[in-house]
């Protein structure tokens, strides 16, 4: 899906997956307004949103209280007392709403607290999911948080030199780093000027840790925008993230580049696109690479 922004020559598509900072920020919103409280109800209004036997997994979290609110890559996690672990993943479009939204169709299930603090998880393309999950064995197989003193540049040179797909489908790759999604992977490439289709394993040491950087860097700029509201991702209030403002490449094909003016492309990284400047990241050899 395509939409056309008239008078900044720009367009963008609205596919726009909530990656680690959209998550964190939810996070952050929400989890002072339920911790201590108790889980009254999850109201299921689309069963197809929970993994499993609903009336057998709600009655192993009924009235459980909120130990804490994480994240984990792209999952939001509400960890419960008796070591349960509600696990939600918003995919493309989902969000979580304090309010009822106008239009109430999209509301998947909503999730009551004892305060009357209620959840709605809105989701128009109705890919999101909702997992309970013993808390010690949820997400564990998902690499290192990029964030973390556990992600360190020489982790990033070891795993990248471990493969050859492009570096961008390596970036996307939740068990290699966990959170990176297309629109800050674009980002990050684009700031140590490395073409998304330049094979992992022939990045060399210092252009790795420069990615590295990047990667942190980008991230926590967006988290401090509160995410990026290319879509349909707003915060649980309905306010906007403004992430996006700050894009230099990310959903803004055709636009200039803001270092040297071409216009940014998108190129196809195994079936994600992926936008970036032919100019400024060029390839080690100066050529263009084909799609994979
Ligand atoms: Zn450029």
């Amino acid at each position: 899906m395509i939409a056309l922004c008239p008078g900044r020559l720009m367009a963008y598509t609205t596919n726009s997956m909530p990656e680690l900072p959209e998550v964190e920020t939810i996070r952050t919103a929400i989890e002072p307004l339920i911790i201590g409280q108790r889980l009254t109800g999850l109201e299921l209004r689309d069963p197809s949103i929970l993994r499993g036997d609903a009336a057998a997994v709600y009655s192993t979290i009924a009235d459980a209280a909120v130990h804490s609110v994480q994240r984990r890559g792209k999952h939001l996690l509400i960890l419960l007392e008796g070591d349960r672990t509600i696990v939600i993943h918003l995919r493309m479009t989902g969000a979580l709403l304090l309010e009822e939204p106008a239009d109430p169709r999209r509301v998947r299930a909503v999730l009551h607290f004892s305060n009357e603090t209620r959840l709605y998880f809105n989701d128009m393309r109705r890919l999101g999911t909702i997992a309970i999950e013993d808390t010690g064995s949820c997400c564990r197989r998902l690499g290192p948080e990029p964030l973390s003193d556990e992600f360190t540049p020489h982790r990033l040179i070891q795993c990248l030199a471990s493969h050859r797909i492009p570096v961008k489908a390596a970036l996307l790759d939740q068990y290699i780093v966990a959170g990176v999604g297309n629109m800050y992977a674009d980002e990050a490439l684009y700031a140590v000027q490395i073409h998304p289709l330049t094979p992992a394993n022939e990045l060399t040491a210092n252009q790795v840790k420069s990615l590295w950087h990047s990667i942190r860097e980008v991230l926590r700029r967006a988290i401090a925008c509160q995410g990026a509201s290319i879509a349909t991702y707003a915060l649980p209030n309905g306010q906007r993230g403004t992430a996006h403002d700050l894009f230099k490449v990310a959903h803004r094909m055709g636009a200039p580049c803001p270092r040297c003016g071409t216009p940014i492309q998108r190129v196809m990284v195994r079936k994600r696109g992926a936008c970036f400047c032919p100019a400024c990241q060029r390839t080690e050899k100066g050529e263009h690479r084909d799609g994979a």
